[in-house]
Protein backbone atom coordinates (compact mmCIF):
# COMPACT_ATOMS: atom_id res chain seq x y z
CA UNK A 1 0.00 0.00 0.00
CA UNK A 2 1.79 3.42 -1.38
CA UNK A 3 0.97 6.40 1.33
CA UNK A 4 1.92 9.60 0.95
CA UNK A 5 3.29 12.22 4.01
CA UNK A 6 0.58 14.55 4.52
CA UNK A 7 2.30 18.24 5.58
CA UNK A 8 -0.76 19.07 7.22
CA UNK A 9 -0.20 16.62 10.14
CA UNK A 10 3.61 17.12 10.32
CA UNK A 11 4.81 13.94 8.75
CA UNK A 12 8.21 13.16 8.41
CA UNK A 13 8.77 9.50 9.13
CA UNK A 14 12.14 8.45 10.83
CA UNK A 15 13.99 5.89 8.66
CA UNK A 16 17.24 6.21 10.36
CA UNK A 17 18.01 3.18 12.38
CA UNK A 18 21.20 4.72 14.80
CA UNK A 19 18.63 7.39 15.67
CA UNK A 20 15.23 5.08 16.09
CA UNK A 21 17.94 3.02 18.32
CA UNK A 22 19.39 5.74 20.10
CA UNK A 23 15.50 6.86 21.15
CA UNK A 24 14.68 3.56 22.04
CA UNK A 25 18.07 2.68 24.81
CA UNK A 26 17.52 6.25 26.48
CA UNK A 27 13.70 5.30 27.67
CA UNK A 28 13.73 4.81 31.41
CA UNK A 29 13.89 1.55 32.81
CA UNK A 30 10.47 0.12 34.41
CA UNK A 31 7.12 -1.81 33.26
CA UNK A 32 5.20 1.32 33.15
CA UNK A 33 3.20 1.58 30.10
CA UNK A 34 4.80 3.53 26.47
CA UNK A 35 2.68 6.24 24.76
CA UNK A 36 3.53 6.73 21.59
CA UNK A 37 1.68 9.77 19.95
CA UNK A 38 2.03 10.12 16.11
CA UNK A 39 2.78 6.33 15.00
CA UNK A 40 2.76 7.03 11.47
CA UNK A 41 4.03 3.95 9.58
CA UNK A 42 4.94 2.47 12.89
CA UNK A 43 8.66 2.79 11.94
CA UNK A 44 9.37 3.68 15.67
CA UNK A 45 6.35 1.51 17.53
CA UNK A 46 8.05 -1.67 15.57
CA UNK A 47 11.11 -1.78 17.67
CA UNK A 48 9.39 -0.12 20.81
CA UNK A 49 7.10 -3.51 20.67
CA UNK A 50 10.24 -5.64 21.19
CA UNK A 51 10.55 -4.42 24.50
CA UNK A 52 7.22 -2.61 25.91
CA UNK A 53 3.59 -3.05 25.87
CA UNK A 54 2.34 0.14 23.29
CA UNK A 55 -0.04 2.14 23.49
CA UNK A 56 -0.14 4.33 20.44
CA UNK A 57 -2.36 7.68 19.45
CA UNK A 58 -2.60 8.50 15.34
CA UNK A 59 -4.88 11.55 13.86
CA UNK A 60 -4.44 10.25 10.52
CA UNK A 61 -7.32 7.63 9.65
CA UNK A 62 -5.36 6.34 6.35
CA UNK A 63 -2.31 5.38 8.59
CA UNK A 64 -4.34 3.93 11.20
CA UNK A 65 -6.00 1.76 8.77
CA UNK A 66 -2.30 0.49 7.60
CA UNK A 67 -0.98 0.52 10.94
CA UNK A 68 -3.77 -2.07 12.36
CA UNK A 69 -2.56 -4.33 9.45
CA UNK A 70 1.15 -4.02 10.48
CA UNK A 71 0.24 -4.84 13.52
CA UNK A 72 -2.76 -6.85 13.75
CA UNK A 73 -0.87 -9.79 15.53
CA UNK A 74 0.52 -7.74 18.29
CA UNK A 75 -3.09 -5.73 18.93
CA UNK A 76 -4.64 -9.73 19.21
CA UNK A 77 -1.68 -10.71 21.77
CA UNK A 78 -3.13 -7.55 23.62
CA UNK A 79 0.47 -5.91 23.53
CA UNK A 80 -0.35 -3.07 20.90
CA UNK A 81 -3.42 -1.09 21.21
CA UNK A 82 -4.06 1.77 18.91
CA UNK A 83 -6.49 4.75 19.52
CA UNK A 84 -7.56 6.62 16.42
CA UNK A 85 -8.07 10.53 16.86
CA UNK A 86 -6.34 13.60 17.73
CA UNK A 87 -4.19 13.10 21.05
CA UNK A 88 -5.13 16.75 22.36
CA UNK A 89 -8.97 15.79 22.51
CA UNK A 90 -7.83 12.51 25.21
CA UNK A 91 -6.09 14.78 27.53
CA UNK A 92 -9.34 15.41 29.84
CA UNK A 93 -8.99 16.72 33.54
CA UNK A 94 -4.83 17.05 32.69
CA UNK A 95 -4.84 13.34 32.40
CA UNK A 96 -3.89 11.44 29.23
CA UNK A 97 -4.33 7.90 31.25
CA UNK A 98 -5.10 6.99 34.49
CA UNK A 99 -1.75 4.37 34.67
CA UNK A 100 1.33 5.77 35.23
CA UNK A 101 3.16 5.70 31.51
CA UNK A 102 6.25 7.13 29.64
CA UNK A 103 5.62 9.35 26.35
CA UNK A 104 7.78 8.30 23.52
CA UNK A 105 7.39 10.53 20.29
CA UNK A 106 8.58 12.01 17.23
CA UNK A 107 6.60 14.84 17.36
CA UNK A 108 5.23 17.43 14.61
CA UNK A 109 6.40 20.29 14.78
CA UNK A 110 3.22 22.77 15.06
CA UNK A 111 2.08 20.56 18.02
CA UNK A 112 4.86 19.67 19.34
CA UNK A 113 4.94 22.53 22.23
CA UNK A 114 1.64 21.69 22.97
CA UNK A 115 1.79 18.33 23.46
CA UNK A 116 4.95 18.30 25.71
CA UNK A 117 3.73 21.17 27.62
CA UNK A 118 0.54 19.07 28.47
CA UNK A 119 2.49 15.81 28.99
CA UNK A 120 4.74 17.94 32.11
CA UNK A 121 1.46 19.10 33.63
CA UNK A 122 0.16 15.12 33.71
CA UNK A 123 0.91 13.65 36.96
CA UNK A 124 0.62 10.10 35.46
CA UNK A 125 3.57 10.63 32.71
CA UNK A 126 6.64 10.19 34.64
CA UNK A 127 9.14 10.19 31.51
CA UNK A 128 8.75 11.60 27.99
CA UNK A 129 11.45 11.16 25.47
CA UNK A 130 10.55 13.53 22.05
CA UNK A 131 11.82 14.71 18.66
CA UNK A 132 11.29 18.29 18.34
CA UNK A 133 12.47 20.85 15.73
CA UNK A 134 16.16 22.28 17.46
CA UNK A 135 15.24 25.11 18.30
CA UNK A 136 12.06 24.55 20.44
CA UNK A 137 14.73 21.56 22.25
CA UNK A 138 17.44 24.34 22.98
CA UNK A 139 14.50 26.60 24.80
CA UNK A 140 13.52 23.39 26.73
CA UNK A 141 16.95 22.61 27.44
CA UNK A 142 18.47 26.42 28.14
CA UNK A 143 19.64 26.96 31.33
CA UNK A 144 19.66 30.33 33.38
CA UNK A 145 21.60 32.86 31.53
CA UNK A 146 21.98 31.35 27.98
CA UNK A 147 20.17 33.66 25.43
CA UNK A 148 17.55 30.67 25.10
CA UNK A 149 16.51 30.67 28.74
CA UNK A 150 12.68 31.56 28.25
CA UNK A 151 8.93 30.31 30.07
CA UNK A 152 9.66 27.10 28.59
CA UNK A 153 13.02 26.49 29.95
CA UNK A 154 11.39 27.76 33.48
CA UNK A 155 8.55 25.25 32.89
CA UNK A 156 10.61 22.52 32.34
CA UNK A 157 13.38 22.72 34.98
CA UNK A 158 10.28 23.31 37.85
CA UNK A 159 9.07 19.76 36.98
CA UNK A 160 11.80 17.72 35.52
CA UNK A 161 15.09 16.99 34.89
CA UNK A 162 16.07 17.57 31.07
CA UNK A 163 18.86 16.37 28.79
CA UNK A 164 19.64 15.96 24.89
CA UNK A 165 19.45 12.54 23.68
CA UNK A 166 20.71 12.79 20.20
CA UNK A 167 20.97 15.48 17.34
CA UNK A 168 19.13 14.33 14.17
CA UNK A 169 19.66 15.79 10.91
CA UNK A 170 17.15 16.45 7.94
CA UNK A 171 18.67 13.30 6.31
CA UNK A 172 17.02 10.91 8.91
CA UNK A 173 13.75 11.70 7.50
CA UNK A 174 11.55 11.02 4.59
CA UNK A 175 10.38 13.69 3.53
CA UNK A 176 13.37 15.37 4.99
CA UNK A 177 12.20 18.61 6.63
CA UNK A 178 13.64 21.82 6.24
CA UNK A 179 14.94 21.88 9.91
CA UNK A 180 17.28 20.40 12.38
CA UNK A 181 16.12 17.83 15.00
CA UNK A 182 16.53 17.02 18.49
CA UNK A 183 15.39 14.14 20.84
CA UNK A 184 15.26 15.31 24.25
CA UNK A 185 14.00 13.44 27.40
CA UNK A 186 12.36 14.90 30.49
CA UNK A 187 12.66 12.77 33.80
CA UNK A 188 9.79 14.09 35.96
CA UNK A 189 9.98 15.11 39.74
CA UNK A 190 7.36 13.09 41.48
CA UNK A 191 4.57 15.92 42.93
CA UNK A 192 6.15 18.94 41.08
CA UNK A 193 3.60 21.35 39.41
CA UNK A 194 3.18 24.67 37.95
CA UNK A 195 0.05 26.27 37.50
CA UNK A 196 -1.92 27.53 34.78
CA UNK A 197 -1.39 31.29 36.29
CA UNK A 198 2.27 30.74 37.02
CA UNK A 199 2.22 30.03 33.57
CA UNK A 200 0.48 32.91 32.91
CA UNK A 201 2.81 34.86 35.09
CA UNK A 202 5.99 33.64 33.01
CA UNK A 203 4.48 35.03 29.85
CA UNK A 204 4.51 38.64 31.61
CA UNK A 205 7.65 38.28 32.72
CA UNK A 206 8.95 36.93 29.20
CA UNK A 207 6.83 39.19 26.86
CA UNK A 208 9.61 41.39 25.57
CA UNK A 209 12.93 39.27 26.42
CA UNK A 210 15.30 42.31 25.35
CA UNK A 211 13.40 44.93 27.88
CA UNK A 212 14.03 44.32 31.83
CA UNK A 213 12.19 41.71 33.64
CA UNK A 214 11.15 44.09 35.92
CA UNK A 215 9.84 46.11 32.89
CA UNK A 216 7.80 43.44 31.47
CA UNK A 217 6.48 42.83 35.20
CA UNK A 218 5.03 46.20 35.61
CA UNK A 219 2.71 46.40 33.33
CA UNK A 220 0.51 43.81 35.14
CA UNK A 221 1.72 44.23 38.91
CA UNK A 222 2.55 47.67 40.86
CA UNK A 223 5.72 48.86 40.77
CA UNK A 224 6.01 49.65 44.12
CA UNK A 225 5.72 45.88 45.70
CA UNK A 226 7.99 44.22 42.40
CA UNK A 227 10.60 46.96 43.62
CA UNK A 228 10.17 45.47 47.88
CA UNK A 229 10.36 41.86 46.07
CA UNK A 230 13.02 42.52 44.03
CA UNK A 231 15.18 43.70 46.79
CA UNK A 232 14.43 41.34 49.14
CA UNK A 233 15.63 38.65 46.61
CA UNK A 234 18.41 40.99 46.16
CA UNK A 235 17.77 41.34 42.20
CA UNK A 236 18.94 43.95 40.19
CA UNK A 237 16.58 45.67 38.64
CA UNK A 238 18.45 46.13 35.33
CA UNK A 239 18.45 41.95 34.88
CA UNK A 240 16.60 40.41 31.55
CA UNK A 241 14.55 37.69 31.91
CA UNK A 242 17.03 35.23 30.84
CA UNK A 243 19.27 36.16 33.93
CA UNK A 244 16.68 35.26 36.57
CA UNK A 245 16.84 31.60 37.87
CA UNK A 246 14.08 29.63 38.28
CA UNK A 247 13.72 29.52 42.06
CA UNK A 248 13.78 33.36 41.71
CA UNK A 249 10.49 33.26 39.35
CA UNK A 250 8.64 31.00 41.90
CA UNK A 251 9.31 33.32 44.69
CA UNK A 252 8.52 36.36 42.89
CA UNK A 253 5.49 34.92 41.80
CA UNK A 254 4.48 33.56 45.73
CA UNK A 255 5.57 36.89 46.97
CA UNK A 256 3.36 38.85 44.38
CA UNK A 257 0.05 36.61 44.95
CA UNK A 258 0.41 37.12 48.81
CA UNK A 259 0.55 40.60 48.08
CA UNK A 260 -2.89 40.53 45.52
CA UNK A 261 -4.52 38.24 48.13
CA UNK A 262 -3.90 41.27 50.57
CA UNK A 263 -4.88 43.67 48.50
CA UNK A 264 -8.36 41.61 47.91
CA UNK A 265 -8.73 41.12 51.74
CA UNK A 266 -8.46 44.68 52.16
CA UNK A 267 -10.77 45.79 49.28
CA UNK A 268 -13.18 43.24 50.65
CA UNK A 269 -13.12 45.35 53.89
CA UNK A 270 -13.65 49.02 52.44
CA UNK A 271 -10.00 49.95 53.36
CA UNK A 272 -7.50 51.81 51.01
CA UNK A 273 -4.15 50.55 50.05
N1 LIG B 1 6.42 8.17 14.70
C1 LIG B 1 6.52 8.20 13.26
C2 LIG B 1 7.99 8.20 12.86
O1 LIG B 1 8.82 8.49 13.73
O2 LIG B 1 8.28 7.91 11.70
C3 LIG B 1 5.81 9.41 12.65
C4 LIG B 1 6.31 10.77 13.05
S1 LIG B 1 5.56 12.12 12.20
C5 LIG B 1 6.75 13.39 12.51
C6 LIG B 1 4.27 12.65 13.29
C7 LIG B 1 3.05 11.72 13.35
O3 LIG B 1 2.11 12.30 14.27
C8 LIG B 1 2.29 11.60 12.05
O4 LIG B 1 2.01 10.26 11.78
C9 LIG B 1 1.01 12.41 12.24
O5 LIG B 1 -0.07 11.94 11.47
C10 LIG B 1 0.78 12.23 13.73
N2 LIG B 1 0.03 13.33 14.39
C11 LIG B 1 0.05 14.64 14.08
N3 LIG B 1 -0.72 15.36 14.92
C12 LIG B 1 -1.27 14.45 15.78
C13 LIG B 1 -2.18 14.56 16.87
N4 LIG B 1 -2.67 15.76 17.24
N5 LIG B 1 -2.56 13.44 17.53
C14 LIG B 1 -2.06 12.22 17.14
N6 LIG B 1 -1.18 12.05 16.12
C15 LIG B 1 -0.79 13.15 15.46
Amino acid sequence: MEIKAKKRFGQNFLKDEIVKQKIIKAIPNGDDRVIEIGAGLGDLTKPLLEFHKVVAYEIDLELCEYLKERFSKEIEEERFELICGDVLSYWQNGNLREERYKIVANLPYYVATNIVLKALQDRNCISITVMVQKEVGNKFLAKVGERNFSSLSVIAESISEVKEVVFVPPTAFEPEPKVDSLVIQFQKNSGDEVSKDFQKFLLYAFQQPRKTLFKNLSTTYSKEELRKIFEERKLNLSLRPHQVTTIDYHQIYKNLRLQIGRERDSSKKGETI
